[in-house]
This record gives structure tokens, C-alpha cells and sequence, in this order.
């Protein structure tokens, strides 16, 4: 046994009703929750990793995989990963399972930094760059109010706060997102960086539809046009229409995002720390993506775990192309409501350039605020 014996592994589940529900093209959301997983090591240091996907449903994974991580060596991540998924491969090669182990795996990233006392970006290699450009996210349907005109002001609120790029939720139905995306781009200006996510809302005949009404709006990528199963849909929506097209947010391990890469279903690769695999596996994913030419912007969604997580892969993510003057990948910045995130991690500040540092902390260089945390749980 080693100082950095893994002594305890315990989830938590958090949750938070909304003041105001909010929806996506898929679901209402009226409470918002988080599973944050806890790691100590004998010498006692803590670590915490973060599962996307519904709390409830990954902690009970994250319980039956303990035996298997209690009494190893948390330096040992590759071995740890490889255990878990292997133990489980025959009935959870996507899905929750694989977000389960993706917050173990970030746990015990956080445990390596601060045992070596060097920020996770620097165990990977980095920093490539410190400061990344972050887009904002939100721009969800409210139940009250005229929808343009709130999403306008909350555009407004964004561009105040330093962004120079948003994500417009579409999914509404086909003419009214026409309507809207073009309404929206004419409200923000010429200058400001848009970005379109129907989240899966359409099928490739409507997809296709929708990027050609919007070809003039100078949209950076259509984002999860079709259902993620529907690799067939994506390459036929890459092929006619002239959008980037993005997605990977729903895609898990190696294997999932292997045949997106191989058969270049998307112009930008989205996975998710908390879902993909974790911080091991998105760096594989990454340096996959780099030998077939497809870029890389992590998709984000979760609370201070995920977004110190994804900052410190954005760090040492490959340029793609490599040149003097190369296209760096954008961090995700969810500004929706989030009681969770706000008051249980800690959270990196927006410059008035509208970018974000990576922690320079040993570990992932995030807070969590127990009386918080207890506040929260369920
Ligand atoms: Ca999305």
C-alpha cells in the first residue's frame, strides 16, 4: 500500500429546482442536478470527478464499480479505466456506464495533479495555450414571454459579459427556426460569432432543409442535426448543405467516436469528459481526431468539475491544422440556470475578451463547497 491507495469512493447526488423551467427541443427542465464523485487516498487527498447524465442513474454505477477501484493505486488511471470498462463492456460500452467511469476517471486526474503538485494540463503535456476563447450557451424556450425578444436581451447580457460568440437553441419546428436563426443573427450584428444546435431535433431531409434557408446567417457549425445513431443522416446533411456540421456530445469511449472520425460524419468532434470516457479517453479521442484532419470542441455542460475537466484538455488539444496562425478550439461556457454549479464549484472568471484561463492549481484546480454540497443532496 502506497500513499496514493485509493481508501474511499463515494457519489454524490445533488439536485435543485429551477425558478424558472427552461427547455431544449427534447425535454422541459425543471430541476437541474449534478453527481459529483469523491475520491480519498490513504495520505488523504481528495479528488472529485462529474458524470453528465441523469444523478441518479450513474451514482448506483459508480457504487457497483467501488470494489474495483477501492485498494488500487490512483496513480494508476489507465490501469483503473481499462478494469472498469473491460468489467462492463459486454453490457455498457455507451451510456451510463461509460459517464460513470468517465467521472471516476477525472477524479483520479485531480488526485494525480495534486500528489505531483502539477495542474492536470501539465500532465498531459501542456499547455499548448492558457487562455481559451469561450462561447456562450444558453438561449433556451421560457415558458412566458415573447421568445426573439428574450433571447435578444439575453444576447445582449452575454456580449456585456465579454463573449464574442453564442449558441442559439433551434428545434421548434422547421419554419420557425428558420424564421428565428435568421431574426436572431440580424438582432446581434455582423460581428458577433453564432453558432446553431437543433439538438438532434430534425431528420436529414429537414436538416438539409435548414441549412440551406440560414447558408447566408455566417453560422460557425449546425450542431447535433440529426440523432446521433444516424450516421447515414449526418453524412448525407454534411454532403448538401453548407454548414460545418458538429456533434459527438452522445457518443462514448474510442469505439463510438472511431467510426465518426473514420467516416468523417462531422466537421467538428464534440465529446463530453463527463461522458466520453473521461479525461484519458477524450485525449485519445482528440489525438485521433488530429490524424484525420477533424477538429475538436469539447462539449460542456456540467458544473466546475467538468469545466476545470475540459479546461485542461483544451490546453494541450491539437491545433488543426498546425501553422503559425491556427484555429484554436472554443471552451463551452453554459450560462442557464445551474444552482449546483454555482454554489458547489467554484468558477473560473470570463475575461472582458470574452476568454477563460485554465487553473494553474495542482489538480484540476477546483473548489467544492461541503455545506453546499450537503445543501444540495438528495
Ligand atoms: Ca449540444
Amino acid at each position: 500500500m502506497t500513499g496514493t491507495t485509493i481508501r474511499a469512493i463515494t457519489p454524490h447526488v445533488l439536485m435543485a429546482e429551477l425558478s424558472e423551467p427552461f427547455a431544449y427541443s427534447q425535454a422541459w427542465y425543471r430541476r437541474r442536478g449534478a453527481m459529483l464523485v469523491e475520491i480519498t487516498t490513504e495520505d488523504g487527498i481528495t479528488g472529485w470527478g462529474e458524470a453528465f447524465g441523469p444523478p441518479e442513474l450513474t451514482a448506483p454505477i459508480v457504487v457497483w464499480l467501488a470494489p474495483l477501484v477501492i485498494g488500487q493505486d490512483a496513480m494508476a488511471r489507465e490501469a483503473i479505466w481499462q478494469a472498469l470498462y473491460n468489467r462492463l463492456r459486454d453490457h455498457g460500452q455507451r451510456g451510463l456506464v461509460v459517464e460513470a467511469i468517465s467521472a471516476i476517471d477525472i477524479a483520479l486526474w485531480d488526485i494525480a495533479g495534486q500528489a505531483l503538485g502539477l495542474p492536470v494540463h501539465r500532465l498531459l503535456g501542456g499547455p499548448l495555450r492558457l487562455e481559451i476563447e469561450a462561447y456562450a450557451t444558453g438561449f433556451y424556450r421560457r415558458e412566458r414571454g415573447d421568445h426573439l425578444q428574450y433571447l435578444v436581451e439575453e444576447a445582449e447580457q452575454r456580449r456585456a459579459e465579454g463573449f464574442r460568440a453564442l449558441k442559439l437553441k433551434t428545434g421548434w419546428g422547421l419554419k420557425q427556426d428558420i424564421a428565428l436563426t435568421r431574426e436572431f443573427r440580424a438582432a446581434i450584428g455582423p460581428d458577433c460569432g453564432l453558432l446553431v444546435d437543433c439538438n438532434h431535433a430534425y431528420d436529414a431531409t429537414a436538416a438539409i432543409t435548414y441549412g440551406n434557408a440560414v447558408a447566408d446567417c455566417d453560422i460557425g457549425w449546425f450542431e447535433e442535426p440529426v440523432p446521433p445513431e444516424d450516421i447515414a443522416g449526418y453524412l448525407e446533411v454534411k454532403a448538401r448543405q453548407p454548414l460545418p456540421v458538429a456533434g459527438g456530445e452522445a457518443s462514448f469511449a474510442r469505439w463510438g467516436f472511431a467510426e465518426m472520425i473514420a467516416r468523417r460524419s462531422v466537421d467538428i468532434l464534440q465529446p463530453d469528459v463527463a461522458a466520453c470516457g473521461g479525461i484519458s479517453e477524450l485525449k485519445k479521442i482528440a489525438d485521433m481526431a488530429s490524424a484525420f484532419g477533424v477538429r475538436v470542441n469539447p462539449h460542456v455542460w456540467g458544473t466546475g468539475v467538468t469545466l476545470a475537466a475540459s479546461l485542461h484538455l483544451l490546453a494541450v488539444i491539437p491545433d488543426n491544422p498546425p501553422g503559425l496562425f491556427p484555429r484554436p478550439p472554443l471552451l463551452e461556457l453554459d450560462r442557464s440556470p445551474h444552482p449546483v454549479r454555482d454554489e458547489v464549484t467554484s468558477m473560473p472568471a470570463i475575461s472582458a475578451e470574452g476568454r477563460v484561463r485554465v487553473p494553474e492549481a495542482p489538480g484540476l484546480g477546483v473548489q467544492v463547497d461541503r455545506d453546499a454540497l450537503r445543501r444540495f443532496a438528495v
